[in-house]
């Protein structure tokens, strides 16, 4: 997907914090913190929503919740808690249609979300 803004921080053609990367995943600080650690893991794999991630595709998407588990893990966020969200459409407000996984931590966050 050339027109895609996180195709182009993976391929290094946009920059951004760039926090932990594997085979599979990248994670990289999101430019708009909603918390002390808002990182977003994407998988390499062009995937645009939920409402497209095949059966092929469950080994990476469950790469995305270890990628974040392991930063979650690192920033100390194992103790207090932290979350884990994916939005998917409009309604739930999802901007950029590559599959991402938030991770916030570092504050308490309220439930339900707005
Ligand atoms: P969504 O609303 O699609 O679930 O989340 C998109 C997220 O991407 C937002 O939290 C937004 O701040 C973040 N974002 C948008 N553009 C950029 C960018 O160019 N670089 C980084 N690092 N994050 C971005
Ligand atoms: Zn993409």
């Amino acid at each position: 997907m050339s027109d895609c803004l996180f195709c182009k921080i993976r391929d290094g053609e946009m920059k951004a914090s760039i926090v932990r990367e594997d085979e599979d995943t990248i994670a990289f600080e999101d430019i708009n913190a909603q918390a002390p650690t808002h990182v977003l893991v994407i998988p390499k794999k062009h995937i645009a929503s939920i409402d497209e991630i095949e059966p092929v595709d469950a080994e990476v998407v469950g790469k995305l919740f270890l990628a974040a588990k392991e930063i979650a893990r690192q920033r100390g966020h194992d103790e207090k808690g932290y979350r884990v969200v994916m939005n998917m459409g409009p309604d739930a407000g999802q901007a950029v249609y590559h599959i991402h996984l938030h991770l916030l931590g570092g504050r308490s966050l309220s439930w339900p979300p707005g």
